[in-house]
């Protein structure tokens, strides 16, 4: 059952973690926003904010700060090192956040602590309707606008705003109704994720283990614990959650060894697919895609969300700024507004997507000269400080700091 037509200023379609930073970013500008989510309120297992434990770098863990989100996250735990090795050759580089002028490199939370966080604060912004379970099911474009077709359970509702900001992730929505084309790469992997217990302390230390097998990460976490991100051959994903924890357990100490003891507890263990999708276009008439719609890389290196925020930053400081001086009569989804956006963001996304495809890449492959080079590589970071800022300028977000959301300031 249809209920007339509402309008908003930005309609945004997605309350994952990149949509509702928006919609936060956005609130108490004299706007009107509107957020659609597919999922139900309070779903005990929300697609966007699960189990996973995600490593915030230095720019994000700012964004939070300054959109007030990060005082509400409990238990985000500091990077203080950062250990990557390739596993059974030598050489090794380790990343010390004092030397290189931080307290930390970024920090470790919960998906899901940082949903909650993020959920509680949009709802609590008057000016944001977040809208629940709502799902987009049809668009059309005409000249002032996008017009968005949205189920509701047993009713739907029509929607008319200037600009409609795509947070829908992935597999995105908006991108399909649009006939978006889109590149994309699986990369024949499934990521496994849990959270284990170590007998010694972390001591902030995230260790990445690089091999042709794929990566594997370690993440400090509160409590003496350490998320796993594990990357396996997708055709072994069963054998990888089935398996009894005491041989997961023992195959985690056999990869890792015995640097932090024995690990003792293994928590609840989940998969995720491992794919590159990229559009071949971000901003298309009257419509900008943002975060997992916009990119989604492997997760070596933790970069996804990292990057996804960083969209929020640029796209909310564009919007407002056109917003304090054009006054009431601005349109959002002018193309005046929305192709510099596009220009500003365009060398951070393909550096994040060279980034992370060129190390999969380098490390799968089996050659040996390969594997020679990339111990050399290593050796060379190891012992070149100039090496080690410019990787820490793209890991870190350092690159971005024209923007005053990620420098920690406010807009
Ligand atoms: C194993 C793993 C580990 C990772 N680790 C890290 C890390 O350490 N650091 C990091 O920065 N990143 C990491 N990432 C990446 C990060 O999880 C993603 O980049 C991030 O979740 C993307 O957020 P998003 O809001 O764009 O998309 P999503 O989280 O997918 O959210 C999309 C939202 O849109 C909603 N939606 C979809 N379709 C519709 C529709 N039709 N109507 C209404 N709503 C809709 C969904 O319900 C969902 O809530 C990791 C990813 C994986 C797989």
């Amino acid at each position: 059952m249809g209920t007339g037509m509402n309008t908003s200023d930005i309609l945004i379609c997605g309350g994952g973690m990149v949509g509702a930073s928006l919609g936060i970013a956005l609130s108490g500008h004299g706007l009107s926003v509107t957020v659609l989510e597919q999922s139900p309120p309070r779903s005990p297992n929300p697609p966007s904010y699960d189990d996973r434990t995600l490593a915030l770098n230095w720019a994000t863990c700012n964004i939070l700060k300054s959109l007030g989100v990060w005082a509400h996250i409990p238990q985000a735990s500091p990077i203080r090192r950062v250990h990557t090795r390739e596993e059974g050759r030598f050489g090794s580089v380790l990343l010390d956040a004092r030397e290189q002028g931080f307290d930390s490199f970024g920090h470790v939370v919960f998906a899901r602590d940082l949903g909650q966080a993020l959920l509680r604060w949009l709802e609590a912004c008057t000016d944001v309707t977040l809208l629940q379970p709502a799902s987009l099911q049809g668009l059309h474009q005409d000249e002032s606008g996008v017009r968005a077709e949205v189920s509701m359970g047993e009713n739907s509702q029509t929607w008319h705003a200037p600009l409609l900001v795509a947070a829908d992730g992935t597999h995105s929505q908006v991108r399909r109704l649009l006939q978006i084309p889109v590149e994309e790469e699986d990369y024949g992997q499934v990521a496994i994720i849990s959270n284990v217990s170590t007998e010694k302390p972390h001591e902030g230390t995230a260790w990445e283990c690089l091999s042709p097998q794929g990566p594997f990460a370690l993440l400090p976490l509160s409590d003496q614990r350490c998320g796993v991100v594990w990357s396996v051959p997708a055709a072994e994903k069963q054998h990888w959650l089935e398996m009894e924890d005491a041989d997961f357990l023992a195959r985690l100490q056999q990869r890792f060894g015995y640097r932090l003891g024995r690990f003792t507890r293994v928590g609840r263990r989940a998969s995720y697919p491992l794919k590159r999708v990229v559009p071949l276009e971000t901003v298309w008439h009257r419509t900008v895609l943002i975060g997992n719609a916009a990119h989604a890389v492997h997760p070596l290196s933790a970069q996804g969300f990292n990057l996804g925020i960083r969209d929020v930053a640029v796209l909310a400081e564009t919007l407002l700024q056109a917003r304090r001086e054009q006054g009431e009569s601005w349109d959002p989804g002018l193309p005046s507004l929305l192709q510099p956006y596009r220009a500003r963001r365009l060398p951070d996304h393909q550096r994040i997507l060279r980034w992370t495809d060129g190390m999969v890449r380098l490390y799968r492959q089996t050659l040996p000269p390969v594997g020679l080079a990339r111990q050399l590589g290593l050796n060379l970071i190891a012992h070149l400080p100039a090496l080690q800022r410019g990787i820490l300028g793209i890991t870190m977000g350092l690159l971005e700091q024209d923007n005053p959301l990620v420098r920690g300031e406010t807009l």
